[in-house]
């Protein structure tokens, strides 16, 4: 009897979570309330998330590496940091392309995506109800070769959404840099933190004193230790960090 109710049990679970929209895509996901209606955030892995909102789909620098796009719901707007294989990752984008979707890039990572609005750092546009602030992501420390950095300044954007009066920062590869502390009232920050590409453990804590999310979810994380991340985060006050896996 007791194994034929947990049977039943297992089973409404089952049958309940894709109606409650959780574990719908196989992958974790988080909903952030906004005075604009639920954002659910899936957690695809590394520099790559899905939001749901309003019924709209938006895929962040989409990875065929992190996820199977073909089982995915289809993009109302794709948006794209920068051009490095991680973030501009085309077949991708082809798997969850659909009549109408919408795609926002920097200039060089728009170049395969026909008709794909450019944003600058500074740009803000407003798509499907949600504005979008390009903001700067760059190296200050971190080169290919000397003077050469991973990502230039003004080469690749990080992107703030607005959900109502709600703000989702998506950094994208970036490390700790000053224009963080003009960022105002961000609820949730996306922060990459690995070697040698973006920030260090240290500038992690620094950017998120200088931005001070409500929220933050280190991203990009590569090898990076998240024992000594998370240990290093938790006495930031206000903020409180959330571990995902975004390896
Ligand atoms: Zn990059
Ligand atoms: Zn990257």
């Amino acid at each position: 009897m007791r194994k034929k109710l947990l049977t039943v049990c297992v089973l409404a679970l089952v049958l309940l979570l894709p109606a409650l929209g959780l574990a719908q895509y196989k992958k974790p996901s988080d909903v952030i309330r906004t005075d604009a209606g639920d954002v659910a955030i899936t957690f695809l892995g590394h520099g790559t998330l899905m939001l749901e909102w309003q019924g709209k789909i938006i895929h962040l620098d989409p990875w065929s590496a992190q996820a199977d796009y073909s089982s995915l719901p289809k993009a109302d707007l794709v948006l794209v940091t920068h051009e490095h294989r991680d973030h501009l990752d085309t077949g991708a984008i082809e798997a969850v392309r659909k009549e109408g979707t919408l795609f926002v890039a920097s200039l060089k990572a728009s170049g395969p995506l026909s008709g794909a609005v450019v944003l600058k750092n500074g740009d803000s546009k407003t798509f499907l109800g949600i504005r979008v602030d390009a903001v700067p992501a760059y190296n200050r420390e971190h080169m290919r070769s000397p003077g050469e950095p991973f990502h230039p300044r003004g080469a690749g954007n990080g992107y703030v959404l607005h959900f109502g009066s709600t703000r989702i920062y998506v950094a994208g590869d970036t490390e700790v840099v000053p224009e963080m502390a003009e960022l105002k009232g961000v609820d949730v920050a996306f922060l990459p933190v690995n070697l040698p590409y973006t920030m260090t453990i240290d500038m992690l804590v620094e950017a998120a004193k200088l931005i001070q999310p409500k929220i933050l979810y280190p991203y990009h994380t590569g090898e990076t230790d998240m024992i000594q991340v998370q240990a290093r985060l938790k006495d930031i006050p206000g903020v409180e960090t959330r571990i995902r896996p975004m390896k």
